[in-house]
């Protein structure tokens, strides 16, 4: 097994261990791709929701946040193009019976060229020592160039048969470069066919009355609908955005990545309004702040990166990715688009009603031109979580396993921990207890030593352990113990409200931005 698959495998079961994330409907063998959030999980993503709540609404005077219905109108989606056109291209394997992506095949394909560009380079970089040109040697290297060509040409051949809707010449495509099921080495594969990746579901009573509806596959064409609602009533002039967290389904055709691909997940969305012909400054200005909302928490800068689409959907005349290193590689965790007045004049046309805005200044009306953000919740999950996890090899020898959480994000800001269970010790915990609840999610903890206690919370990212002994009976002081420099100092009771709240607080985060 590869490190990658055994750090994420340790993502998977420490996630299920210690109450985050639990495979749904377990006690039947689990629903494919839907997971429950358990106690720690629940106030992870909620923080998280916070997190982005809060910089998106609370830090912006000109965004405003709406909560949508799951179910919509079905002429939503004809409007939005997704009963028509969200579809993935999918292939079986005769064989193993196992359903794959076709473009993700081919996507892993070059993937696999990149790898041994990156081989290539390590390789010079070795023999050549501090002399080494990476950039002169990426662009001369023979095989380098030739390994980048064909990953070129292998992507713009199936960007344009996906575009014509050309399934056969992705079929041959998978066959000329004999990519076979990556479990069995098989390569006996069935047509490619699109699959529409909307769950359908009925409203109403009784069969005939009944109509066909979907549950919503993203969250923005709530944000569309009710542009006009939202400004009229809040009677903000553009530039302007609306926010909104919610959950969106897919009926994804792969989904083997725990978190990272859902059937049902949650987004984080946000359309800004803007005047034509200024989006792309926007655009830009978005691109910046979202990943500037990301470096705050500090995972590192290494860590994220671009990638702007250059094959544009045909509403879209900008698009990028967010990037963060997962354990199985870099992959999308947002993404930023310029979606012109698509989905706004869609459902002029669908609906018959006006969408436009009054500009005062141009003294005109116009539908407005929209840049989205958009971020997977769950997604955003994992990234944290995996990164956070550590297990580190102390002075003395032995290990501990660690959630390095960002402070205010943590599940529990501090454990209330009596040293023994007798004495008045559980009592005067319970005051401390009682006094810091309005202001912090707490445990309380009696059983056990305390130096298993830490490590319980050190694994799920408490940042203080606060520790009540027999001298606190008398000085009014508890050891307090901080997550990652394991460090501990004797505080007087009256001043923990304050040490708490400095380091757990979203202002340090929200400061950053
Ligand atoms: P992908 O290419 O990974 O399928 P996408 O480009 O279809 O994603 P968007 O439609 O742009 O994704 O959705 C915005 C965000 O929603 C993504 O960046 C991702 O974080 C999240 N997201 C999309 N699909 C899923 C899913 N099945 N499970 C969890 N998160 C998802």
């Amino acid at each position: 097994m590869s490190k990658q698959e055994d750090i994420f495998k340790k993502v998977v079961s420490h996630a299920k261990e210690y109450g985050f994330i639990f495979p749904s409907s377990e006690v039947y063998d689990g629903l494919s791709a839907v997971y429950d959030y358990g106690q720690n999980g629940a106030e992870l993503k909620n923080n998280i929701k916070q997190y982005w709540w809060k910089a998106m609404v609370q830090l912006n005077e000109n965004i405003v946040g709406i909560d949508a219905a799951i179910l919509m109108h079905p002429t939503v989606w004809k409007a939005s193009g997704h009963v028509d056109a969200f579809n993935d291209p999918l292939i079986d394997n005769k064989d193993s019976k196992k359903r794959f992506r076709a473009d993700v095949l081919i996507e892993d394909y070059c993937a696999k060229l990149e790898d041994k560009v990156q081989k290539e380079i390590e390789k010079a970089e070795k023999r050549f020592g501090e002399t080494f040109d990476k950039n002169q040697f990426e662009t001369t290297n023979p095989r380098v160039l030739e390994y980048r060509e064909k990953q070129k040409n292998i992507l713009s051949r199936m960007a344009k048969s996906l575009e014509n809707e050309n399934l056969a010449d992705i079929k041959s495509l998978i066959e000329e470069l004999e990519i076979a099921d990556p479990d069995t080495g098989s390569k006996n594969w069935t047509d490619v066919r699109q699959f529409n990746l909307m769950f359908g579901t009925k409203l109403g009573a009784s069969a005939e009355n009944a109509t066909e509806i979907y549950l919503r596959p993203e969250t923005a064409q709530g944000i569309f609908v009710n542009f006009s609602n939202v400004q009229k009533t809040s009677r903000h002039k553009l530039p302007f955005g609306i926010a909104q967290i919610g959950k969106a389904f897919r009926n994804e055709i792969v989904a083997r990545q725990f978190i990272f691909r859902m059937r049902e997940f949650e987004q984080m969305e946000m359309q800004f309004f803007v005047p034509p012909g200024t989006e792309l400054g926007f655009y830009e200005m978005w691109k910046e702040k979202r990943m500037n909302w990301h470096l705050a928490l500090g995972l590192g800068a290494e860590n994220y990166k671009f990638h702007n689409h250059e094959k544009l959907a045909h509403y879209a005349n900008a698009a990028a990715d967010i990037e963060f290193k997962f354990p199985f590689g870099f992959k999308e965790l947002e993404g930023i688009h310029s979606r012109t007045d698509f989905d706004l004049s869609a459902h002029e046309k669908y609906s018959g009603r006006k969408f436009q805005y009054f500009d005062p200044e141009k003294n005109e009306n116009y539908v407005p031109y929209v840049v989205e953000t958009s971020i997977g919740l769950d997604r955003m999950f994992l990234a944290i979580f995996s990164h956070c996890l550590k297990d580190e090899i102390l002075e003395d020898g032995s290990e501990r396993t660690v959630l390095s959480l960002p402070p205010a994000l943590a599940p529990v800001k501090a454990a209330i921990l009596p040293l023994v269970k007798k004495d008045g010790l559980p009592e005067m915990a319970e005051k401390i207890f009682n006094d810091l609840k309005y202001d912090f999610n707490l445990i309380f903890e009696e059983k056990d030593s305390i130096g298993k206690r830490y490590r319980r919370q050190d694994a799920i990212g408490t940042p203080f352990c606060i520790t009540i002994d027999h001298d606190s009976l008398a000085d009014f002081s508890v050891t307090l113990r901080e997550r990652d420099s394991m460090k501990q100092e004797r505080v007087e009771i009256s001043k923990l409200r304050n040490i708490i709240d400095e380091k757990t607080n979203f202002r340090n985060l929200l400061s950053r931005l």
